[in-house]
């Protein structure tokens, strides 16, 4: 595997794929990867000549200096786990790399409601940062398709209207099912900080949304709301829910019927003790 820490070192690499006329995939991750990371990992190298992986735990998204600081990082394993399955180019950057001035650094894109509702309203920042380093790790990495993961649905629309009306750049974005655990939890770094007990009452999350896709025909939207919090606050060690909304999928508005949209989701965000976890499941169409 080749392994890039410049900017300028990785680009000089890329352009010389790119004129040779190779396609290349891009998955940005913040490591701690796993079997969700290596699933669009996998995709991005089945359709793809050459993959670059990108791992940079990116400071400007955390709103929470705790949660930038407990987030998990195994460099030497996730190499490990890259080289196991083929990955041929992973870039490791620094800070300096990221962000050489504080223009980069504190540059805003405007996302409208998409970043105002769910994890915008709870997370102050959050796309802001997202948006930053992204756009930056595309300008690095010129991909000609862009691998996200549905678990973070609202980062998947930020970056949609960024890339797409925004920037304005040819690429595809590719966006891959949810990986979960056998029991239901979906897959995430953060799952290791979660005590015995707390990692339990996870699933907790998925029986959730499962039951809420299975009841939808029965309920209206803001019953079956009401419902998936009473049974989300019913687990003791989930201390709040800080969101349970089913949206219109393409602009993330509340829905008051089942009518209006073609494609509805139901999107939450819990905290357990430390940890804070998000899911998503669409109740109607498919993505
Ligand atoms: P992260 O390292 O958490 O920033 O995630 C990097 C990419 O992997 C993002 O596009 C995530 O949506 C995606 N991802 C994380 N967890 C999962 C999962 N369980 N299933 C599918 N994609 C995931």
């Amino acid at each position: 595997m080749h392994i890039f820490k410049k900017a300028s070192d990785i680009k000089q690499f890329i352009r010389k794929l790119k004129a040779e006329g190779q396609s290349l995939g891009f998955v940005p991750t913040m490591g701690a990867l796993h079997e969700g990371h290596l699933q669009l990992i996998r995709r991005a190298m089945s359709e793809n000549e050459q993959v670059v992986v990108s791992i940079f735990v990116n400071p400007t998204q955390f709103d929470e200096a705790s949660d930038f600081s407990h987030y998990p990082r195994s460099i030497e394993q996730d190499i490990l786990l890259l080289e196991s399955i083929n990955c041929p180019i992973l870039f490791l950057p620094s800070e300096e790399d990221i962000y050489p001035d504080e223009a980069l650094r504190n540059r805003t894109f405007d996302f409208g409601y998409l970043e105002k509702t769910m994890e915008g309203a709870h997370r102050p920042g959050h796309f802001r940062g997202v948006a930053q380093v992204v756009s930056r790790l595309l300008e690095i990495i010129p991909a000609t398709r862009l691998y996200l993961g549905q678990k973070d649905y609202q980062q998947v629309k930020i970056i949609h209207r960024l890339v797409h009306d925004i920037l304005k750049l040819p690429l595809e974005i590719v966006v891959c099912p949810t990986a979960r655990e056998v029991d239901g939890l979906a897959i995430s770094s953060r799952n290791v900080r979660l005590s015995k007990e707390e990692r339990q009452a996870a699933t907790a999350l998925y029986k959730t949304l499962d039951r809420a896709r299975k009841e939808s025909s029965r309920m209206t939207p803001e019953e079956l709301k009401k419902m998936a919090v009473e049974m989300l606050l019913q687990v003791p060690e989930i201390r709040e829910v800080e969101y349970f909304e089913i949206v219109n999928a393409d602009t993330l508005s509340p829905v008051s019927s089942w009518g209006d949209s073609s494609q509805i989701i139901a999107c939450l965000a819990v905290r357990m003790h430390e940890v804070r976890l998000i899911d998503n499941m669409f109740l109607k169409g498919i993505h």
